[in-house]
């Protein structure tokens, strides 16, 4: 049987951002990446909006906070360094009613004392020469928030992590974990593998590999997908990069915006839904055992007692097109269904624990032979170098 000093399961951002950094601290160890798709990224991290986000919204010394904005330069440092495109296009964060003034202040203060660099809170005016279609009282822009192809991104962490020996094995799902004594025997479709230490990164699946290992943190991922459309190509002159409405401070979601694409599309959502199966990204995809597992899980009861309103209002924007541009109207009024076209969706992990809380930051935990991402949702593309660092500074090998 094959053995690993150390396997990684999940070939997304964070899987091979962690590759890459284990390969570096240690040259001599033997790394695999798992991924049971046949291509990387293919899930959240090939299906999220692009932006490299600055770190404005996140509760002070959260694990957001820390890691975001020094993580958006790390990428950035990154990029430059390995010729990766990325544009540093601006966001505009704005309030269009009275009442969201400060709540916008308040997001400025927060942004500052997170170390976001450049922010500004700018008038009218300001806001025209920026967006010209975009009709608002006030904005917070951020020159230093930009856009990227994240999938390049992993596969250049990827093409590092295997010119310095790391091994990436495609097509190998992993099914079941059994302990011994000295390490840990890997169950995939293809045959069973032996490994030292297990860092899991699988994104959507997170708490399932954690159960493989007999382990329940507490947590369980219910899918949401996030719905978008496209602006058609004559629509496109109306947004410059990306424009966002004053978030709901109780929400792990942003609200619906419009996102440049580093390919110059500009999509518009999302739209927040509860997903029948882990990759549904069709509305009406349904996976029993993921349907299953989050309708048995009493802190999924408890998260809908709270949540019901908020989540019947985005399941008729989903129903209800018209709905969904008038969200938009509220950021460019003059955007009709007319300009919206190719509707898509990416799914993202979101995880709540046994009370029906939300998990809004990072969560990663450890044992004596593992490490678990048990939730990295937005800005983990942004942050994946530095939950990298971190995961390196918890290895305990
Ligand atoms: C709609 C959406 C928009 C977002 N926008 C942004 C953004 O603009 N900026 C930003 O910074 N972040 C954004 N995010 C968050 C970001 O995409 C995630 O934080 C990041 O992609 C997480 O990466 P990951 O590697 O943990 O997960 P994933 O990319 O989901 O990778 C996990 C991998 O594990 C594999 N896997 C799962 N189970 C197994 C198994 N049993 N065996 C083998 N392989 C397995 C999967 O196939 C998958 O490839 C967004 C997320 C979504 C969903």
């Amino acid at each position: 049987m094959k053995k690993f000093d150390i396997s990684i399961i999940g070939g997304g951002i964070v899987g091979l951002a962690t590759a890459m950094y284990a390969k570096e601290k240690y040259p001599e160890k033997t790394i695999c990446v798992f991924e049971k798709e046949n291509i990387l990224a293919k899930h959240q991290t090939g299906n999220n909006s692009g932006v490299i986000h600055a770190g404005i919204y996140y509760q002070p010394n959260s694990q957001k906070a820390k890691f975001c904005w020094p993580g958006s330069l790390l990428l950035r440092k990154f990029c430059d360094q390995n010729e990766i495109e990325y544009e540093m296009c601006g966001k505009l964060i704005i309030a269009t009613k009275e009442d969201e003034i400060e709540r916008l202040n308040n997001l400025h203060e927060r942004g500052l004392k997170n170390g976001v660099e450049g922010l500004e809170l700018i008038d009218k005016q300001k806001i025209k020469e920026i967006e010209p279609y975009v009709e608002a009282i006030k904005g917070l822009w951020s020159p230093n928030t930009g856009i990227i192809d994240y999938k390049k991104l992993t596969e250049a962490y990827a093409n590092i992590f295997n010119n310095n020996g790391g091994l990436i094995l495609k097509n190998h799902e992993l099914m079941n974990i059994e302990e011994n004594d000295k390490s840990l025997i890997l169950e995939t479709n293809i045959g069973e593998y032996e490994t030292n230490y297990l860092i899991n990164c699988s994104g959507l699946f997170a708490d399932r590999v954690a159960k493989m290992m007999d382990l329940d943190f507490d947590v369980r991922i219910v899918p949401f997908r996030g719905e978008y459309y496209t602006l058609t190509n004559e629509s496109e002159k109306m947004v410059n990069g990306l424009i966002y409405p004053v978030p709901d401070p109780d929400l792990p979601f942003l609200g619906v915006h419009f996102t440049k694409r580093i390919n110059g599309e500009v999509e518009a959502g999302p739209n927040a839904v509860m997903a029948y199966s882990r990759e549904g990204y069709k509305k009406f995809d349904i996976n029993l055992k993921d349907m299953y597992e989050s309708f048995s899980y009493p802190g999924f009861w408890k998260m809908v007692k709270s949540n019901w309103k908020t989540g019947l209002s985005e399941q008729y924007r989903s129903l209800n097109k018209l709905k969904f541009v008038k969200s938009l109207q509220t950021l460019i009024p003059s955007i009709s269904s007319q300009d919206l076209t190719n509707p898509g969706a990416g799914v993202r992990a979101q995880a709540i624990d046994k009370n029906g809380n939300l998990l809004q930051d990072f969560s990663i935990v450890k044992t004596n032979n593992s490490l678990h991402v048990l939730s990295a949702p937005s800005p983990g593309a942004t942050s994946s170098l530095k939950i990298a660092e971190h995961l390196m500074k918890e290895i305990t090998i």
